[in-house]
């Protein structure tokens, strides 16, 4: 079955199986904390979702795995701000686990939706995928943003300024984002990369996108060099695993008046070098060509 298939049969399956998918989702509660000034962790413990107090009203950086509306909405009041307030959300990229509650925020709060140009193309021209892989039982709903994210744009909201940069690689329209928060150690330099995964770089997926020459993995590697050498003290996850966002936070719980365990000048690179060498293993494997 292709993967247009696959979405299709989903579209007509979706009520079935919408509910159970939802409660799996509960277990993965991560009580939200600060990472660094106006930056809070409002993400489960797979996806993360980062609220950023921009002085003028709340920005969401990725709006939740499909089903965890209501997590999110509840780290949200647990971390003592109000969903209401939440202006803005930029999604990192278009796939099903980082926009689960962009529909319910738009609807009830009027919040404006922000996601890489290339992605809205992919929504309009082939929303499968979106859907990747064995995750056609999401109960989510695609969207039309209402701005779409261009290379090199540059971001107001409230007192912070955001760079963008499209990141092409994971999907076509993986946005990074660059910006300083000041708080109690200083002014910091934030880096967030917007998706990492090699799950749309492997043969059979490229294949059937009709890469048959594997552009893609060239595309990725480009990326990754493209940010390398922004300068960040704080590196911020697409997914709890890239920054170790959990261990860190257990950190911060064994030594609150320690240092702030996410400041890491030099972990972008390290990490990013760790997705390059990934890569061309990948690109190496007889079985990936
Ligand atoms: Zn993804």
């Amino acid at each position: 079955m292709t993967m247009k298939q696959a979405y299709e049969e989903y579209l007509v399956q979706h009520a079935k199986v919408a509910g159970g998918h939802q409660f799996e989702q509960e277990k993965n509660y991560v009580h939200p904390f600060n990472i660094y000034g106006p930056i809070w962790y409002v993400g489960d413990s797979w996806v993360c979702v980062h609220l950023i107090d921009t002085g003028d009203g709340l920005l969401l950086i990725d709006a939740g795995n499909c089903g965890t509306t209501g997590m999110l909405v509840n780290a949200i009041w647990e971390a003592g701000f109000k969903p209401s307030d939440v202006k803005w959300i930029i999604v990192s990229h278009g796939h099903y686990d980082h926009f689960g509650a962009v529909s319910f925020f738009r609807r009830m709060f009027g919040t404006k939706i922000y996601l890489g140009a290339e992605d809205a193309k992919m929504f309009r021209e082939r929303p499968w995928l979106a859907h990747i892989q064995h995750s056609l039982n999401a109960c989510d709903e695609l969207f039309v943003p209402d701005v779409e994210i261009n290379d090199g744009d540059v971001l107001k909201f409230g007192n912070i300024t955001f760079k963008c940069v499209n990141c092409p690689g994971h999907t076509d329209g993986v946005t990074s984002l660059f910006f300083d928060v000041d708080g109690s150690d200083g002014v910091k330099h934030i880096g967030y990369y917007g998706g990492f995964g090699f799950n749309t770089l492997q043969k059979d997926f490229l294949v059937e996108m009709g890469d048959t020459s594997y552009k893609m993995r060239d595309i990725y590697l480009e990326s990754l060099a493209k940010v390398r050498d922004e300068q960040v003290d704080i590196m911020l996850g697409n997914h709890a695993g890239n920054n170790d966002t959990l261990g860190r936070r257990k950190q911060q719980l064994e030594n609150p008046d320690g240092p702030n365990p996410f400041i890491e000048p030099g972990y972008w690179q390290k990490f990013l070098d760790s997705k390059r060498d990934g890569l061309l293993e990948l690109m190496a494997d007889p079985k990936q060509n």
